[in-house]
This record gives structure tokens, sequence and C-alpha cells, in this order.
């Protein structure tokens, strides 16, 4: 909700979608346009006026989240309604996440700003670097500048469970998980950072670390979760004050990779699955003392196990959608999976 213009975060999470635009590819070659935007809470995948056959898609499907944003929406628009609202949470000593959900080719990384491509970077104009500019804001602003914080940051992936330190040449990290039931990414590298423009580099080094090595027909990047971690602490502690995670996922149809011929390929696919399945229980258990939540299901529920407890936790997910008729069956998937997150 807005009041006099400021976005309001009254609940602990917030799921939105976000329909990108078809590419000059699919509009080349008549891809249908299958999904609209009536008010800005709602979204529909509806039947488009043609001969192809819809059989399964006759009925219309029509979608309610806390935002709705169309093809025109731009990245700051989408930041404004979802992760700057958590900005403040880490200020005042809690989690924050920010989850970018979907299939493949969807805008997950576009809007998280973990494009790289070879020369252009265009992560400016990303969610993690919107989010680093007011961290800097707030840290310097008056209300907080009194708590001395020292901002860090950290960038890993995981993939086929396992984690990965893409500010250290990919180096694979172990977890650990103290008596106390902490857990802890041993020896990941966190880079104590003054400035937007340092964050801005780290975020230039792992988006690099992480497509490197890769062709785009066979994407280690769709197959994996990178998360981005800006963490506050008070100056001469290790305390964690508080902490910002962004989580771009891992294409939501590798799930269902768990048929295919290739060992390594059904594998991967049944980690994915079950790690997305754990990830939408916790995020409905946010806050709740639930004591059988399935964090150790998966290394991505386990990692971000301190963000989904306590009263101070806040989520927001980016459930992001292809406008294609051809991608139809996975956006279906997606909205399901968005509409039982909350
Ligand atoms: P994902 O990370 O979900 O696989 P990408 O973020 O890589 O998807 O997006 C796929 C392609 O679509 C990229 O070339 C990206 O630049 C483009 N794209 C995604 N979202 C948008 C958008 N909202 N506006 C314009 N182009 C977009
Ligand atoms: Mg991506």
């Amino acid at each position: 909700p807005l009041i006099d213009g400021q976005v309001v975060d009254d609940h602990q999470i917030t799921v939105c979608v976000r329909k990108r635009p078809l590419s000059r590819k699919e509009i080349n070659r008549k891809e249908i346009d299958v999904i609209s935007v009536p008010r800005k809470d709602v979204l529909m995948v509806h039947e488009p006026r043609t001969k192809v056959d819809l059989t399964k898609f006759l009925e219309n499907h029509k979608f309610r989240f806390d935002y709705a944003f169309n093809d025109t929406c731009d990245n700051a628009m989408v930041y404004k309604y979802t992760a700057k609202p958590l900005v403040k949470t880490i200020f005042e000593g809690g989690m924050a996440t920010c989850f970018a959900y979907g299939q493949t080719g969807s805008g997950k990384t576009h809007t998280m700003g973990g494009e790289f491509n070879g020369k252009v970077q265009d992560c400016k104009n990303g969610i993690y670097a919107m989010a680093a500019k007011d961290v800097f804001v707030t840290l310097n602003g008056p209300r907080y500048r009194s708590l001395n914080l020292v901002v860090s940051a950290s960038f890993f992936e995981i993939y086929s469970g396992k984690v990965f330190d893409l500010l250290a040449d990919k180096q694979k990290l172990r977890v650990l998980e103290d008596g106390k039931q902490q857990v802890q990414v041993v020896g990941l590298t966190e880079k104590v950072v003054d400035s937007v423009e340092e964050v801005l580099k780290l975020i230039q080094h792992g988006n690099a670390a992480r497509t490197s090595g890769q062709t785009s027909a066979n994407s280690n990047s769709s197959r994996s979760h990178a998360v981005f971690q800006i963490v506050l602490r008070p100056m001469g502690s290790s305390k964690i004050h508080g902490k910002f995670s962004f989580i771009d996922l891992a294409g939501n149809e590798r799930g269902v990779d768990t048929s295919s011929a290739d060992r390594q390929t059904r594998m991967e696919g049944a980690e994915i699955n079950k790690s997305l399945l754990a990830l939408k229980e916790c995020i409905r258990a946010l806050g709740k003392q639930s004591a059988h939540l399935p964090f150790r299901v998966s290394k991505l529920t386990q990692v971000l196990r301190d963000s989904f407890i306590g009263e101070k936790s806040k989520t927001c997910m980016i459930a992001m959608i292809s406008p294609g008729l051809s991608s139809c069956e996975h956006t279906l998937n997606t909205l399901r999976y968005a509409d039982r997150v909350k």
C-alpha cells in the first residue's frame, strides 16, 4: 500500500509478479502474449483469440498478488515495491530476503542485476545495486549513524547442493551447523565495503565468475541459486546486526528434469525441486514458531535459516513471468507456486 507516496511495509511476506516484454526473437517468430495485468495487483493468463489448440488453457486464470508489474515497469519500479521497504529492516536488527523466482529466461537475473555479457555490465540498474545504494544512504543518515555499523558483502552460488564462493574463484565451501543451530558457511569471502562503487565491483566480479565456463546451451546459472548478501555488524564486533540476502533462484523448470536420461541432470533436477519445495514451506512459516521446518532438507534453506526465524524477518518474492504462449505451462507453475508462498 502507498501512503503519501511512501511504500508501507506492513507485512512480513510480500509476493509480487513481474511480466517481462516479448523479446525481439519472440516477436519475430510471432509468439503470442498471453499475460495481461488489468490492475496493479491482478495478473491474468488468458486465451488469446487464435485458432491454436488451448484445451489446457481455455479457462481464464486470474491471480492476485501484492503487486503485479506489467512489462512497461522498469527495475527501479520493481525495486521500490519489493526490496526497498526492507532496507530499514536490517538497520532495525532484522533479516531481509528478496527472491527472484521463475523459469529460465523470465528475467530473474535482469531484475537482480546479475547480467554480464562479456564487456557490458548492467548490474547498476539491478536490485543488488539499488539496495546497496540505499543501505549506504541509510547508514549515513541521521537515524542510524550512531549505531556505527560496518557493511560487508558476500556472493556465492549453490549448485547441486554445494556452495561455491563467487568472490574466490568458485572455491567450494563447507556449511557447518553448531549446537545452537547457527549455520556458517566456512571460509566465505566477506568484503568490507564503504561505498556503492565497491559493492558494484564485487557484483561484477561475482557475476563474471558465475557465468564463466558456460555456454548458453548448457547454462549452469539456470541450475544454480546465486546468493548475494549485505551484512551489517557493529564496529569491532563479529555479531550480525542485520542481513539482506538476494537470491537469484535456479530456473524452476529445472526442477522437473527428474526424468532426464542423463544422471547428472536428473540429480540436479531433484535437488532443485527439493530446495524450491523446502523454500516454500520455510517462507510460509516465516516468523512462526514451527519446530519442524525443513531447513536441513536443502543447502539453500539451510544457509538461509537465520533469515526465516525471528519476528523481525521479512521476505519478498518476485515471481518472473515470460509472456509467451509457449511458456504458458511454466508460467502457470510459477504463478501457482507464488500463490502458495503466502
Ligand atoms: P533468467 O535469469 O530468469 O534466466 P534473464 O534475466 O537472463 O532470465 O532474462 C532473459 C533475457 O530477457 C535477457 O536477455 C534479459 O536481458 C531479457 N529481459 C528480462 N527481463 C526483461 C525486462 N523486464 N525488460 C527487458 N528485457 C528483459
Ligand atoms: Mg539467470
